[in-house]
């Protein structure tokens, strides 16, 4: 970080879904500081999802304090909320398998951060509320970016082509960040400060992650790619960095609107060429560009991606502007070789991949 903020000590803050590949940093981050956390989660009792939130607590001057919420659950989050100045909002599912949108995605995204702002609004102690949007919510495809004016994506873009039959990850994260800023603009006794990440990469704080970063990551390694990767265009960031992010965006006073957290673009063909020289003796990391038009042939086979994703993500121009996060929020960006190989390794350590044959 180039840019300092002053940390609040004096009350309590809230994590949703601080069970969470984004939220375990974020949590951390806070009790390190010696902030006490109310962090809420649908099962506190389940030691698997909870031991390592109790273990960074145990570690740290900050304070942990568990609750039970969910999203769909109207009042689920007053208990946890009480007294608290900060809420970081971040539980949403990030799951791209799904069979009914609607109910897997949309509801909980949409209803959740209805459940969670208007208890805000009930709640005096609130004075900001930080929420985990996505770059989701400001383009679907890669191709987008040269539509945009000055050929970039920057805060003033948003997403307009995902739909429940296309990208519904995205089309969730729109709506639950456009349902944020209207539940903001009614009532002025707390503000609302947005971070849109990219893909995010980088060890997790628990040994059972869950996020769909994973999914993508574990393609490098299980041989999905062995023959090859696509130049499929996105965006990423590593999770620390974006912790520092969201803690930066509660505690400057002077954030405001939304923030591309992002490094500048890059491919899935060179994120894998990141873990060439350290894995590709021992696991089988994609050393070649699979062409646009095999992806487009075998993707959808191979996996869940359209051809229009295809089409309209590989061999596209990426390029998002990320300078209001670097000015406002201080955010400096580690080198993506970092990221992929810690992430990695935790994945080797944890089990996720089989050696190759000799
Ligand atoms: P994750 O590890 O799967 O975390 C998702 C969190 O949401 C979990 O804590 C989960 O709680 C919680 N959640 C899901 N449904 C819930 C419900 N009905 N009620 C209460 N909590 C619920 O995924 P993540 O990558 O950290 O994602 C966290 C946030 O970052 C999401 O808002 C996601 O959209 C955003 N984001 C992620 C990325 C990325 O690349 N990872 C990029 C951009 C934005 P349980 O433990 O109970 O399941």
């Amino acid at each position: 970080m180039t840019k300092t903020f002053e940390l609040d000590r004096s009350a309590p803050v809230l994590v949703t879904g601080a069970t969470g590949y984004v939220a375990g940093w974020i949590v951390k981050s806070l009790l390190d500081a010696g902030v006490t956390v109310h962090a809420a989660v649908r099962d506190p009792d389940n030691r698997s999802r909870v031991a390592h939130l109790e273990a960074m607590a145990a570690a740290a001057p900050g304070r942990l304090r568990l609750f039970k919420s969910d999203l769909l659950e109207p009042g689920s989050y007053s208990e946890a909320m009480a007294g608290c100045r900060y809420v970081f909002h971040t539980a949403s599912p990030f799951i791209t398998k799904v069979k009914d949108p609607q109910k897997e995605l949309i509801e909980p995204a949409v209803h959740g951060t209805r459940n969670v702002l208007e208890e805000a609004s009930r709640t005096p102690s609130v004075r900001r509320v930080v929420l985990t949007s996505s770059t989701a919510a400001v383009y679907t495809d890669a191709a987008e970016c040269a539509e945009a004016p000055g050929g970039c994506l920057t805060e003033a873009s948003w997403n307009r082509t995902a739909s429940l039959a296309y990208q519904p990850y995205s089309y969730s994260k729109t709506l639950a960040e456009q349902e944020a800023w209207k539940i903001a603009e009614g009532q002025t006794q707390w503000d609302l400060v947005v971070v849109n990440p990219s893909l995010v990469i980088g060890p997790a704080t628990s040994r059972s992650p869950t996020s769909e970063s994973f999914d993508v990551v574990r393609q490098f390694g299980d041989g999905t790619m062995a023959t090859g990767a696509p130049r499929l265009a996105l965006g990423v960031v590593d999770v620390r960095d974006l912790a520092q992010a969201h803690l930066a965006a509660a505690y400057t006073p002077s954030a405001r609107g939304r923030h591309l957290v992002s490094v500048e673009g890059t491919t899935i063909y060179e994120l894998g060429k990141t873990l060439v020289e350290k894995y590709s003796g021992t696991y089988p990391i994609p050393r070649r560009v699979m062409p646009k038009f095999l992806a487009w042939l075998f993707g959808p086979i191979l996996s869940d991606v359209t051809r229009r994703f295809i089409a309209r993500n590989v061999d596209q121009p990426f390029r998002i502007d990320n300078s209001k996060s670097r000015r406002e929020l201080g955010v400096s960006y580690r080198p993506i070789r970092e990221s992929m190989e810690e992430m990695f390794q935790q994945m080797i350590e944890l089990g996720y991949f089989r050696k190759k044959k000799k």
